[in-house]
């Protein structure tokens, strides 16, 4: 017997219609790639998202069809997040900051019509176009005074072609399973491989992402999202401030320590979410700077491990409450948020935050397990580590379009492989102890590169560590630090490694410390290690 309730469609269109219903005056703030920062309102993005999905019409979009975004934080990308969506096509995300063969792999695997992009990447896209065979049409996001001269063949102006549209139209009652958005994951092996979100996987994660215990978004707030719109959603701000009507202010491409400063205390931003990255650089300013943050009460950090020294940093420093939280691409992206229950917030200071620094309890509707390479489900002691499995109704039921990639990154009965070895502690708090391929086999044990890695920006004269495991002949691999030194500082390797000594078991010491002036990055902020391997396949160990 079914329940008695109506089947009501989760409809990522209905946020955007509830925000200028209830919250319209709420505003939005964006700091523009033109140049200034531009004010409106929720009401005005409902009407120009509208628009612009007439003009999408206008220009022969059909429910399913996929229509790119290449574009930084800011109001006509919000627009897009509502028009594309609302009007029944997808709205593909696309990271500028992959490779160009990468970029040409994605927009024709995903077949896009239309390409919706920021002055910035004209070139880019100048560049590639020859190459994108499907493009119908590419739209820049800008007003006609600021128009480039371009090579880009059938190109339009944003602010032109949504002029020309009416702001009256009826969002189309869409079945909820239907296709909303997609996000290509920034593999650094093989190609990117696509997950396709729809409006009830979207509208449920929103649901989920805003509760008190999760994010905690609530309408009081002023929210900076500084995750990128073109990396999973920006981890579901910008539609969770839209459902709840919390201020947005939005950064544009101005990621460095000063301009993120700036934002956050002009518009009194008291909810941020970023990478560790991004915070580096920010508590490095302020550092610098002798300033402080009075307004900000919250910042949400991961896509990597936050390292104890950033909890720190925020907490002791500027009273800023940190969120460890972990989630994919494949995910929408969060999967857990390192809330704690009421035990652990009580411990003293130092114990609690032996919690915060793991990844965190998983958000109701995500289920988890770890597994051994049998596929056996290990015990919940917070000591037994092995593959995260997870799934859930904001997690992929399989790849876009790749079979190969879907067949190897599902178990037989419904589990997505995450490639994420964890343990679980009895709590339900789960940490990270590396990417599969990135854990460290030393004498028939392993080690966490990202557990040195976090320990060692512990020490000041260390802004960025990576560690890589090395092939060694009698332990199989030891591990190799290598360090980008904080401005003005010169610690030794015996420093660094003194530093680390009663930190780490004895065993997991780095066989040696080495400098170098930058870390490479993957596309998503993370610390890319294939190159380094690469860079360092041949360095002997002192201790070999
Ligand atoms: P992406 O799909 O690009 O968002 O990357 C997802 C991967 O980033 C995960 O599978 C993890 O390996 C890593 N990741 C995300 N959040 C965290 C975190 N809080 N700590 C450690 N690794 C993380």
């Amino acid at each position: 017997m079914h329940g008695l309730m109506m089947d009501d469609a989760l409809l990522i269109s209905n946020l955007i219609e509830y925000a200028a219903d209830y919250h319209g005056d709420r505003e939005i703030v964006s700091r523009t790639v033109e140049g200034p920062i531009h004010r409106y309102t929720y009401s005005q993005a409902s009407q120009r998202s509208k628009q612009l999905a007439n003009a999408l019409e206008a220009l022969n979009i059909k429910l399913g069809d996929r229509v790119a975004t290449i574009a930084w934080n800011g109001y006509r990308h919000f627009e897009l997040y509502y028009g594309i969506s609302g009007m029944g096509g997808v709205c593909h995300t696309i990271n500028p900051r992959l490779f160009p063969e990468q970029l040409i792999y994605i927009i024709n695997h995903a077949e896009d019509k239309l390409v919706f992009l920021d002055l910035t990447f004209v070139p880019l896209l100048e560049a590639l176009q020859d190459k994108l065979p499907k493009v119908e049409g590419y739209v820049i996001m800008t007003d006609a005074a600021h128009m480039p001269d371009t090579a880009l063949k059938n190109v339009m102006c944003y602010e032109d072609l949504i002029a020309a549209q009416s702001d009256t139209y009826s969002w189309p009652q869409l079945d909820e399973r239907s296709a909303a958005a997609m996000c290509y994951t920034s593999g650094t092996t093989g190609n990117p491989k696509g997950a396709l979100y729809s409006n009830r996987s979207t509208v449920l994660h929103t649901m989920f992402v805003c509760g008190t215990d999760i994010f905690g978004v609530s309408g009081k707030m002023t929210i900076l999202p500084a995750v990128p719109m073109f990396h999973v959603y920006a981890w579901g701000f910008p539609y969770a401030a839209t459902m709840v009507g919390a201020k947005l202010v939005f950064p544009g491409a101005a990621y460095d320590g000063a301009s993120m400063y700036e934002l956050l205390d002009t518009e009194q931003v008291t909810a941020t979410a970023g990478v560790p990255t991004i915070w580096l650089m920010l508590l490095d300013y302020l550092k610098k700077e002798g300033k402080t943050l009075p307004h900000l009460e919250m910042a949400g950090i991961g896509g990597a491990a936050t390292p104890l020294s950033m909890i720190e940093a925020f907490e002791d420093d500027h009273g800023v409450r940190v969120h460890h939280a972990w989630g994919m691409t494949e995910l929408s992206p969060v999967g857990t948020t390192a809330r704690l229950n009421p035990r652990v917030e009580a411990l003293p200071t130092s114990e609690r935050r032996k919690y915060q620094v793991k990844q965190g309890r998983a958000v109701h509707g995500v289920k988890m397990k770890i597994i051994d390479d049998a596929g056996n489900e290990l015990p919940r002691d917070g000591v037994a580590f092995g593959e995260l499995a997870v799934r859930g109704p904001w997690v992929i039921s399989e790849y876009f379009g790749d079979p190969d990639a879907s067949a190897s990154q599902f178990t037989g009965d419904g589990w997505f492989l995450t490639g994420d070895v964890a343990t679980l502690d009895s709590e339900g708090h789960m940490q990270i102890v590396d990417r599969s391929k990135d854990v460290i086999k030393s004498g028939g044990e392993w080690i966490s590169s990202i557990d040195l890695e976090n320990t060692a920006v512990g020490h000041e004269g260390v802004a960025e560590a990576a560690v890589i495991g090395l092939p060694h002949p009698k332990w199989d691999e030891r591990p190799l630090m290598i360090v980008v030194r904080a401005d003005g500082s010169d610690p030794s390797p015996q420093e660094i490694l003194d530093y680390l000594s009663d930190k780490v078991a004895k065993w997991w010491l780095p066989d040696d410390v080495v400098f170098i002036d930058e870390l490479p990055h993957t596309a998503t902020g993370k610390i890319a290690k294939i190159p380094l391997r690469e860079q360092f396949k041949d360095h002997q160990f002192s201790t070999a």
